[in-house]
């Protein structure tokens, strides 16, 4: 069959693979002049890459690994001790091993304690997962491990990736989480140890990108689709202009340039952006139920500022911001997961937030955001100064993060649309696991199958 892909993220290359591999004439449409999507990296110079948004593996994502060994490059992944800490009542703690919870100030001892004990038992015996689907995090955690267990550790975590709706996400999330993190074994108890590929995860867009072009198939970037129509049996893709993607996201504002047609069509791009691309016939066939399915679902953006720095900023790579006066959620130090010489002795450091569509933080440039971000960096490090900054990038995703709530399942869009031969695989439908790049691996293989079904 001719299959088009709409998207070159994890997803959308992953599914070109198999789709490819199974004989079928894959062309892959992408917006951006690069590939990899939410993963994509850029070069900060000097031939290094670094992920636009800060990027590490667990060791349970096994389909990823699975990739990269079918891709012939069984050894790309390395395993590296991760540290973690809370930036909590004006200091950080580490929060890195077990007996680092036992410590942790900002909690009483027996709050310590219960809270231990629930996980533990979460992660032994809680193995049917409908509970958590009708509760939120939020109301379990106050049930079982008491306020302040909230209020200081979940409640911040929650932020870190759901901003202010942290209140609203559902068990289930959270569950899947902690019982993920039960395979953990051995050594990584102590000291879990999370995975960065040798040469970022550009190598897995690049061995994918040569595996379709090797099976007779096009990767085209800069290439956007702008429309999609019915034709016949099948479908007709309308392609945007070079340059489309500095108009946004909105397929509506891209100007036409060419328009091939297709037997099937994936399309793995957020659901407004899906919606947005159908011509009205096809929304009609696509049908109002599934369209408001996908549309029910909401997402914050990321918004990631990205500093090199001259120095080390904290010792640790991953800081949860749980001091809401902080106008930021985390402080990711890549060069304290991998080593500064990896990047010839430069040192980065990523300021993350999860904001909602339409927040003021949105609209800065990167030496704006800066300066709102410094005295909350000098928060963290009171040594910390703007002289320290070498470069600042910022970046920002408008559909980074579903907000996983009560009832989210029954709102997750099938991968097959009533259309017929057209597909829709996104971040939305990962479920219960949190969204990642190996999930999105499973998705693409999935799409790919329920497209040729
Ligand atoms: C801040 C942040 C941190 C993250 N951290 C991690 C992490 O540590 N580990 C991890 O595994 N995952 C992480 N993720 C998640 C991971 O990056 C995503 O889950 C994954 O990359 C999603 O892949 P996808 O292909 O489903 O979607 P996307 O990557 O969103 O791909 C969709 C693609 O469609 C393209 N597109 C949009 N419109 C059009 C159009 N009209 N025509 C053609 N193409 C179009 C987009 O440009 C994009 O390339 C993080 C994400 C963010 C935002």
């Amino acid at each position: 069959m001719r299959i088009a892909v709409v998207g070159a993220g994890v997803c959308g290359l992953t599914a070109a693979h198999r789709l490819t591999r199974a004989g079928h004439a894959v062309d892959v449409y992408e917006r951006w002049p690069g590939l990899g999507g939410q993963a994509a990296t850029l070069d900060v110079g000097d031939g290094h890459r670094l992920e636009r948004y800060y990027h590490h593996l667990f060791t349970s994502d096994t389909h990823i690994a699975d990739l990269f060994a079918e891709l012939g490059m069984p050894d790309a992944i390395e395993w590296r001790p991760s540290s973690v800490a809370f930036f909590a009542c004006g200091a950080l703690h580490p929060f890195v091993t077990p007996l680092d919870l036992l410590r942790f100030g900002p909690l009483s001892p027996p709050a310590r304690v219960r809270m231990g004990a629930a996980v533990l038992a979460l992660q032994r015996f809680a193995g049917d997962r409908a509970p958590y689907e009708r509760i939120t995090a939020r109301a379990w955690i106050e049930r079982r491990m008491g306020r302040q267990a909230w209020d200081e550790v979940w409640g911040p975590l929650l932020r870190g990736k759901f901003g202010e709706r942290a209140d609203d996400i559902a068990m289930v999330w959270l569950w899947s989480k902690l019982r993920l993190r039960r395979s953990v074994k051995g050594e990584d108890v102590r000291q879990e140890r999370l995975g960065y590929p040798r040469a970022s995860w550009e190598a897995l867009f690049g061995a994918l990108e040569r595996s379709v072009e090797a099976g007779g198939g096009r990767v085209l970037t800069d290439t956007p689709a702008a429309r999609i129509e019915r034709a016949g049996a099948g479908l007709r893709v309308i392609s945007g202009v070079p340059g489309s993607f500095r108009s946004g996201h909105d397929p509506r504002r891209f100007a036409p340039a060419g328009d091939a047609v297709y037997d099937r069509v994936l399309a793995t791009v957020p659901n407004d952006v899906f919606a947005q691309l159908l011509a009205p016939a096809l929304a009609a066939e696509v049908g109002e139920d599934y369209l408001a399915r996908a549309a029910s679902i909401e997402y914050f953006a990321a918004l990631c500022l990205l500093l090199e720095l001259d120095r080390g900023f904290s010792p640790y790579y991953w800081t949860n911001v749980a001091d809401r006066a902080l106008p930021f959620v985390g402080l990711i130090e890549h060069t304290n997961f991998v080593e500064p010489a990896r990047y010839g002795g430069r040192r980065f450091l990523y300021v993350a937030n999860y904001l909602p569509h339409g927040h003021e933080l949105l609209q800065l440039d990167a030496g704006a955001l800066l300066d709102r971000y410094a005295d909350g960096l000098r928060a963290v490090n009171p040594a910390f100064s703007r002289d320290w900054v070498r470069h600042a990038w910022r970046f920002a995703e408008p559909a980074a993060q579903p907000i996983v709530t009560v009832g989210y399942a029954a709102r997750i869009p099938p991968l097959k649309t009533p259309a017929a031969g057209l597909v829709l695989a996104n971040t939305t439908q990962v479920y219960p696991e949190d969204r990642g790049t190996n999930y999105a691996v499973r998705l693409g293989a999935e799409a790919a199958a329920a497209l040729t079904a």
